[in-house]
């Protein structure tokens, strides 16, 4: 049911600062002490999800000299920048306390955002599927390096994949696709970097550009899919495995963290700001923190003034 705008902004005035584009600051006053499951999603699969990862390390660095220098960890460095916190502090005429890091994410290799998290682990878990069905792999403990064989690419390229994308989370999906054998079909807006879009055809992905707006992309790119009952359309919005992906991050930045001796407790909290768009990425990064810091981290989400669609989400309680 839809509500007259002028309600709207009646009962929640920020939405009127919001409509004139305005940057502005909102703090959920009614934040609780995590509980879970949320909405029916447990803790287990941060620790299931970090184990796909694991299994899938001979892999990677198998298919990418980029990850055989990480030993086929998918992370980011964490990096301390304290000219940034100046110029910060400088220009909002404010102190910070304590250090302020960079999860450094546009360094993860192959696919160079946060979308290497939730995107190869949503493609590890579809090809692992597969896999098992075909009795490609035997078991968890298999060598998963295997999987590049070329009987096994076979089997791989009778299935489809789709995604939507604006184009980081189709870059990711598209590379890890596209290297296991996949048909991989990327949906994009014409806003999309060209760079992203030619890189992709570069390695045997097919990208369809869309005009139109974004929505149209992810519309067409679902109904094409299908048709086909071997096609798997990964949805930025919905999907349990991008976001189980996503939440690894909480598990490894708590190791760098205590590698750097960062002490993280209500006494020292942790205050984190993740750049949002649909809010998954984000979204699932904040479930991991949660299941791990607890009530001592704090997050908050930065989206573009032009599209703030999970701070409507959220004033509003209609969480969509
Ligand atoms: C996708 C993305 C985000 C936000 O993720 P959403 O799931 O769309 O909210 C933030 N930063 C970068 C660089 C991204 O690619």
């Amino acid at each position: 049911m839809s509500i007259p705008v002028n309600d709207l902004i009646e009962r929640y005035p920020i939405i009127k600062k919001m409509m004139k584009l305005e940057p502005v600051f909102w703090q959920n006053q009614g934040v609780l002490p995590p509980h879970f499951p949320i909405n029916g999603v447990d803790i287990d699969i941060i620790k299931d999800a970090a184990e796909r990862f694991d299994r899938f390390k001979p892999f990677l660095m198998t298919a990418f000299h980029e990850y055989k220098q990480t030993n086929g960890e998918v992370e980011s460095p964490l990096i301390k920048i304290p000219n940034m916190k100046k110029a910060i502090e400088k220009n909002f005429a404010t102190s910070i306390k304590g250090n302020l890091y960079l999860k450094s994410d546009d360094m993860l290799p192959v696919a160079g955002s946060i979308k290497a998290r939730g995107g190869f682990h949503e493609v590890f878990s579809i090809a692992e599927k597969i896999a098992h069905k075909h009795h490609l792999l035997k078991s968890k403990e298999d060598d998963y390096s295997y999987l590049l064989q070329p009987s096994c690419r076979e089997v791989f390229s009778q299935y489809s994949i789709g995604v939507g994308s604006t184009g980081n989370l189709g870059l990711s999906i598209g590379m890890m696709s596209s290297k296991l054998g996949f048909n991989v079909t990327v949906h994009m807006s014409v806003e999309a970097k060209r760079w992203k879009k030619e890189l992709l055809r570069q390695n045997g992905v097919e990208v369809i550009e869309y005009e139109s707006d974004y929505s149209e992309a992810i519309k067409n790119g679902r109904e094409q899919c299908s048709k086909n009952k071997n096609c798997y359309f990964i949805d930025d919005e919905n999907s349990v495995e991008l976001f189980a992906g996503y939440a690894v991050a909480a598990l490894r930045l708590k190791e760098q963290l205590e590698k750097e001796q960062i002490t993280v407790d209500v006494n020292h909290p942790l205050f984190v700001y993740l750049p949002c768009g649909v809010g998954g990425g984000p979204g699932g990064v904040t479930f991991g923190l949660k299941a791990v810091f607890k009530g001592a981290v704090h997050c908050f989400f930065a989206e573009p003034t032009h599209s703030p669609a999970m701070l409507m989400g959220l004033v509003t309680k209609k969480h969509r």
